[in-house]
């Protein structure tokens, strides 16, 4: 089967990584000529809006989906008339704008933060006299790793913070006070069968995933999954979604959906029977859905600007290295390692060894 994925990045290296003993073959459109995905598979090198280039790729393939959510709902769409694209273009325009996210988990009862859309800065004082202080403002697309926000602490920093973002469309959120980050990872069949990874525990630096830990069961797993089923059903998703929470008294609050295989589930290559770029790929292809269980206590820590020499991370006890073949450079993911211990103590152990070895912290 012929899989085409819209973007090249780490994300569709490891799609291939998965799919390539599945039988399944690749071609990436990316317009970056050393896209990291394109030493396995074909690669088209054109632009995401290239109907040209759109149109080769989708007689080309069998089926399509996508690596990133910043491609536009529109070439989704097109593609959608030459070949099945998952997940759909309705959902990736949802999930790309985090006004029509947040309205869909008003929607759906969703507990989230209290929220507003801001198209100018008059706009962002009033909504700041209704949501109050301190609050984040954040670009309605294209926004990752914590880019394209601001956090508002004080009236003074008000002042010009919407054309600091741009003059773009935002969205003004409260600050929670949460008291941790999860992520839920599931995955839907075409069928509407659904499974779900275990909640993994999330800690960012500078607004940058670090670390995730899949660990004992967490308390608030059933309401996790309750809350991910209502966005896929409403959706009617078919493939792997990522759902973030924000943990607070009480439960868990929505901060953001990603309509794809997310970094909080790269611990699932060693740590879970089926990985969700397995599962993503199963999904889309119509074939059975593959077991979510843990295998063992697992953590996923990120290499973010350069990734520590082989041997040093080949020498710790219970350690996966996965280079994505990128060059280095600040602030860019470059490659993780997944640790898959037998307890939670050497868990610990190796997190602190593995961090030992990361110049960035
Ligand atoms: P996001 O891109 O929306 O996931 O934001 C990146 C990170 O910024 C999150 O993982 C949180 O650590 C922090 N953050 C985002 N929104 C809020 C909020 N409303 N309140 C507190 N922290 C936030």
């Amino acid at each position: 089967m012929k899989i085409g994925v819209i973007g090249g990045g780490q994300l569709g290296r490891m799609l291939a990584l998965a799919g390539i003993p599945l039988g399944m073959d690749f071609i990436f459109l990316d317009p970056a000529p050393d896209a990291c995905s394109a030493t396995l598979g074909g690669h088209i090198q054109a632009g995401y809006s290239d109907q040209t280039a759109l149109r080769q790729l989708a007689d080309g393939v069998d089926l399509l989906t996508f690596e990133f959510e910043s491609v536009p709902a529109e070439t989704v769409a097109f593609l959608e008339q030459f070949v099945p694209v998952y997940p759909s273009a309705a959902a990736l325009r949802i999930a790309r704008d985090r006004w029509f996210e947040k309205s869909l988990f008003r929607e759906l009862d969703i507990p989230t933060p209290s929220f507003a859309n801001v198209l100018s800065q008059h706009e962002l004082e009033q909504a700041v006299d209704s949501i109050g202080l301190p609050a984040v403002l954040k670009t309605r697309t294209l926004g990752y790793d914590g880019k394209g926000q601001k956090v508002l602490r004080s009236p003074a920093d008000l002042e010009g913070a919407f054309a600091e973002l741009g003059s773009v469309p935002c969205l003004l959120e409260g600050f929670v006070p949460f008291s941790g980050e999860v992520s839920l990872v599931a995955v839907r069949a075409r069928s509407g069968e659904t499974r779900f990874y275990p909640l993994v525990h999330n800690t960012h630096v500078d607004g940058i995933l670090h670390l995730s830990i899949a660990s004992q069961a967490h308390p608030l797993q059933a309401q996790a999954e309750d809350y991910v089923s209502r966005v896929l059903k409403h959706l009617d998703y078919v493939g792997v979604l990522a759902f973030e929470f924000f943990e607070v008294a009480g439960g868990l609050k929505a901060n953001e959906i990603a309509p794809r295989v997310h970094n909080s589930g790269h611990w699932t290559i060693e740590g879970a029977l089926c990985s969700q770029f397995e599962n993503h790929l199963r999904a889309i292809a119509g074939l059975p859905l593959g077991s979510t269980a843990r295998r063992c206590e697992s953590a996923m820590l990120n290499f973010i600007g350069s990734v520590p020499p082989v041997e040093q991370v080949a020498a710790i006890e219970d350690c996966h290295l996965h280079h994505y073949g990128k060059a280095f450079k600040a602030g860019r993911k470059v490659g993780h390692a997944t640790l898959c211990s037998p307890d939670r103590a050497t868990l610990e152990q190796r997190i602190a060894e593995v961090r030992a070895l990361i110049n960035y912290l």
